[in-house]
């Protein structure tokens, strides 16, 4: 496998941190040693997040197409859309973002506040559209991309999530290989990996570069896109093409991408009761902020599992923290009291 092969344009720090989290441990019954990779941590760009990660390798195909427009897609409370017009902005390029109706929620400063807030501080045109949530490639995109190029600019598209790109999958590839060498450092590894999936290039790109180590069944997906079919099918497609890409010179099987779907609960982008108990409980013992859309629940699955004894004990899980957080601001009145 050749990861180095592909052009990297650097948007992040390097490697993210990996912390241990001893007051979460205990909470959840301390025969479990959880830790977290700071993926929410990764660049001084508006925030950061998992999609910098992919869109390092998307950049330099970006720049030598010529292009002088970003153009992508996502929610009204998108991070995806957030870090696209950070790229923008940090390369120069003019940014042009489609935001859909993707969340029945209607906190009154919904379509003002965080992720869409920073998105047009950094002179994003954002669009609002009213179409519903679907990870698949939409006619507003399309519409968007035809309408950058009557105006007389050169668009480039980034699919949702950058995640059905073909590079979309290689930046997760690359956090395998990382996760190896810090363990390497640590002195021990993990055991498992539990990471948040909707579009799929996250969790595909982590099951290509951990099944070059022989260990991407540890890799556990935890739905938030509540269509798991969907989100199934499209992690399959990018694990093959992301798996050709590299070189990983086998086919992966099914058995090798695990996604729990129990956690999605009642819909993409609406917190259940127990995803905020799982975002408070984060936030009371180590201060680790979630939000109601990915990482809480991914939080969610990683505290049931822990209860149901899905881990052996003695067990170190490593919980990868993608981002998230700017939209938290758009759920206040979940809040409210804490
Ligand atoms: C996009 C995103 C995810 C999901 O990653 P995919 O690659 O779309 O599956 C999870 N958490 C956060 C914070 C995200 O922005």
């Amino acid at each position: 496998m050749n990861l180095e092969q592909f052009e990297r344009y650097p948007l992040t720090f390097g490697p993210t941190p990996i912390e241990c989290l001893p007051r979460l441990t205990e909470a959840l019954g301390g025969r479990v040693q959880i830790y977290a990779k700071r993926e929410d941590c990764n660049s001084g760009l508006a925030m950061g997040g998992n999609k910098l990660r992919k869109l390092e390798y998307i950049v330099p195909d970006a720049v030598r197409a010529g292009a002088d427009t970003l153009v992508s897609i996502g929610g009204v409370q998108s991070n995806h859309t957030r870090m696209v017009a950070a790229t923008a902005a940090k390369l120069g390029m003019k940014c042009v973002v489609v935001q859909e109706q993707w969340v029945p929620h209607h906190d009154a400063v919904y379509d003002r506040v965080g992720n869409i807030l920073m998105t047009r501080l950094m002179g994003a045109e954002s669009r609002l559209v009213e179409d519903g949530f679907d990870i698949g490639i939409r006619k507003s995109w399309e519409d968007a991309i035809r309408s950058v190029k009557e105006a007389g600019g050169v668009p480039y598209a980034i699919p949702a999530g950058a995640s059905v790109h073909p590079y979309g999958g290689l930046g997760y590839v690359g956090f395998a290989q990382e996760v190896a060498a810090q363990e390497a450092a640590l002195g021990f590894t993990f055991d498992y990996v539990i990471v948040c999936v909707v579009t799929g290039s996250t969790q595909a790109g982590m099951v290509v570069g951990f099944a070059d180590q022989g260990r991407a069944d540890r890799v556990i997906g935890i739905d938030a896109s509540g269509t798991p079919e969907q989100t199934r099918a499209q992690v399959r497609r990018i694990v093959d093409g992301t798996a050709d890409l590299v070189g990983l010179g086998r086919d992966v099987r099914e058995d090798e991408i695990v996604i729990l779907e129990d956690y999605a609960y009642p819909a993409y982008g609406v917190p259940s009761d127990e995803t905020n108990e799982a975002i408070r409980l984060a936030a009371r013992t180590e201060a680790m902020i979630t939000d109601p859309v990915y990482e809480g629940k991914s939080m969610q699955g990683l505290i049931d599992l822990v209860g149901k004894g899905f881990f052996p004990d003695g067990s170190k899980v490593l919980y990868v923290h993608l981002g998230g957080a700017p939209a938290l601001n758009g759920y206040s009145w979940y809040y409210r009291n804490g």
